[in-house]
């Protein structure tokens, strides 16, 4: 629901960021002031076990045109994402992280191109990954190494710190899917993007909420949404066992037919163990499709909104407001 008198939303997903929440507005506002003086920012409380909200209810309380939404438990970054966009009212929406990984001095820069050319999405590259572990590089080199071999879309330098256009935005939340991944459906949706490099900096406070099963369970949701090529993968595999099978069939039938003893204990056993567990992560590989369709058909709201704020007639109370999709679909 766009209102031509807010230019800019600024929709900003924060989970157990504390008083982090303050250290970002004082760095956004600056900036939104110079260059979208109607703005309006939003923060998605995921969540948060720690004083998040609290901090959020004190800048609403404190500032016009700062709005909190807050979910009823952890839904993950991108489903926060989602109700954050759904709520936006602005002509374009800017999409950052709360921990200052992504400078909000790039912010006149983005809008500027966004005024200027018209383009749908302006997006922040990384020049590099900021200070992460060697295994958290390693790891997120393979996983977009595979994601681009597979899906086509080079998202290695890709970030969430993006400016949409309201079309990109409408586009999006179009998208019934609830395998959500953010950077790789705005590629997907295919619009025009302009890009600005920037380097990561250190996160103001806290730590990264990535934890490695959460890591995990991210890497295989988004190849698995994006590619079918391991499915295919498994035929391969299988027509390559049927060729190897018919090539031993035969020596071991010729070798019936001139009255030899068949030999090999330890081949049969090595063979057994190969197809066995070749079998086993195939099956692996078509539960995890199974899971995303399950998933899928069961068409559950993205997440729920415990409570939005400003309590204003525009927006329902707590008590009024109907558990809603993150697409405002009840
Ligand atoms: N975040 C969230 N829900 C989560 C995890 C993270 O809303 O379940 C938010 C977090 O508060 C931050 C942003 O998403 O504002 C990026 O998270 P983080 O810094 O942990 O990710 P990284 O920068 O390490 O990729
Ligand atoms: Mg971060």
């Amino acid at each position: 629901m766009p209102s031509p008198s807010i230019l800019l939303s600024v929709v900003i997903p924060v989970y157990n960021e504390g008083a982090g929440v303050l250290d970002v507005l004082r760095a956004v506002e600056p900036p939104l002031r110079a260059c979208a003086p109607s703005h309006e920012i939003l923060f998605v409380d995921d969540g948060s076990q720690d004083d998040t909200w609290a901090f959020i209810r004190q800048v609403c309380d404190d500032r016009t045109g700062v709005r909190g939404i807050r979910l009823t438990r952890n839904f993950g970054k991108e489903a926060a994402l989602w109700a954050g966009l759904a709520q936006a009212r602005g002509q374009a929406v800017l999409v950052m992280d709360g921990d200052l990984q992504h400078p909000p001095a790039l912010i006149p820069r983005m809008i500027e191109l966004w005024q200027q050319t018209g383009v749908e999405v302006v997006e922040a590259i990384k020049m590099d990954r900021g200070n992460e572990k060697l295994l958290h590089r390693l790891g997120a080199r393979a996983f977009y190494t595979l994601m681009n071999r597979l899906s086509g879309f080079g998202l290695e330098r890709s970030s969430d710190f993006k400016l949409l256009d309201r079309r990109a935005v409408d586009q999006l939340l179009r998208l019934e899917e609830r395998n959500l991944f953010f950077r790789g459906l705005v590629a997907w949706m295919g619009f025009e993007r302009l890009q600005i490099p920037f380097s990561v900096p250190e996160r103001a406070q806290g730590r990264s909420k990535w934890s490695f099963p959460k890591l995990a369970a991210f890497f295989t949701r988004s190849i698995t949404s994006f590619s079918t090529l391991p499915l295919q993968l498994i035929t391969l595999a299988g027509l390559l066992f049927l060729v190897f099978a018919l090539v031993l069939g035969t020596k071991v039938f010729v070798q019936w037919w001139m009255g030899q003893a068949v030999e090999g204990f330890t081949t049969v056993i090595l063979l057994l163990e190969i197809i066995g567990s070749l079998l086993m992560l195939s099956l692996g590989v078509i539960g995890l499709y199974l899971a995303r369709i399950y998933e899928e058909v069961k068409r559950r709201p993205r997440s729920v909104i415990r409570e939005t704020l400003p309590r204003s007639p525009s927006l329902p109370a707590a008590s009024e407001a109907a558990p809603t999709d993150a697409a405002g679909l009840p």
